[in-house]
């Protein structure tokens, strides 16, 4: 593939001292209570660098919770506020856009089912037309490197420098032991095409259930990925959505500890 990105070096608008990014927080934004005690948990820990939550969540299903909207970006101002956590959220129409840059919302990120469709990437981009934020994109729900590609091409093309992929596998045709397989080679061959392009791996929905997180995030940062984003909840089983896959910030907390001990020790 014939491709070329201007990325700034995600340090420049991330100070990490060198350490991998991590991303951290609930799958969605659900009450201003949960969002307040999940972040104010996160902080305490002190492994975050930003936090993440979903406010629109796009649901492979109708019937199921689709995100607070905008009355959450409210609780995550007040959660900015009181932990000083740069904010992350999904965005997948030029509205969300919009309404995360009138809060203040610092990175945004597209979703693994926005990604796959050039139209709505190509509306994002619009959106973002001249608007100097960090953009984090999802690969494709589907393993074609083309349409990771084009959406960070589509993005450049607006002008947009500060960019990053995110790592989060490929959907599944049958039963496998992850909810999304990671098929690592693709990632590899991304960083190939684009040495500067940060890569962020996102064991959680690779996962799909806690007992694997150790596993794949430990498989992440042997592979030197640039930061992680991990889902996180003051109580996982009651969160309502993706309840199996997270763990709580402290739970969190003690594994990556754990991480960094044994990369110390290689
Ligand atoms: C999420 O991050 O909560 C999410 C919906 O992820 P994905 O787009 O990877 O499915
Ligand atoms: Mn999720």
């Amino acid at each position: 593939m014939n491709a070329n990105l201007d990325i700034t070096p995600m340090q420049e608008w991330i100070n990490t001292d060198g350490k991998p990014l991590i991303i951290a927080g609930p799958c969605s934004a659900e009450t201003e209570e949960q969002v307040l005690e999940t972040a104010n948990r996160i902080k305490a820990e002190g492994y975050a660098h930003i936090m993440r939550a979903g406010v629109w969540k796009p649901r492979t299903r109708p019937g199921s919770f689709e995100g607070m909207g905008e009355p959450a970006l409210q609780w995550l101002v007040e959660a900015k506020k009181q932990t000083g956590l740069p904010l992350a959220c999904e965005v997948a129409t030029p509205e969300h856009v919009e309404l995360s840059l009138k809060y203040g919302v610092d990175v945004l990120w597209i979703g693994a089912r926005t990604t796959v469709n050039p139209f709505n990437v190509q509306d994002l981009a619009d959106a973002l037309k001249g608007v100097d934020i960090p953009v984090l994109v999802k690969n494709p729900v589907n393993p074609d490197l083309a349409l990771w590609v084009g959406a960070f091409e589509r993005l450049q093309n607006s002008g947009l420098k500060k960019l990053g992929a995110i790592h989060r596998g490929f959907s599944n045709a049958q039963e496998t032991k992850y909810r999304n397989s990671p098929m690592w080679q693709l990632a590899v061959e991304m960083k190939r095409l684009f040495p500067q392009l940060p890569m962020i791996g996102d064991p959680s929905h690779m996962a799909g259930k806690r007992a694997l997180l150790t596993e794949l995030s430990q498989r992440i940062l042997d592979l030197n990925y640039d930061g992680m984003i991990i889902e996180t909840h003051r109580d996982p089983d009651a969160a309502w959505s993706d309840a199996s896959q997270q763990v709580t910030p402290e739970v969190l907390g003690t594994m990556l500890r754990e991480l960094e001990v044994r990369q110390a020790n290689y």
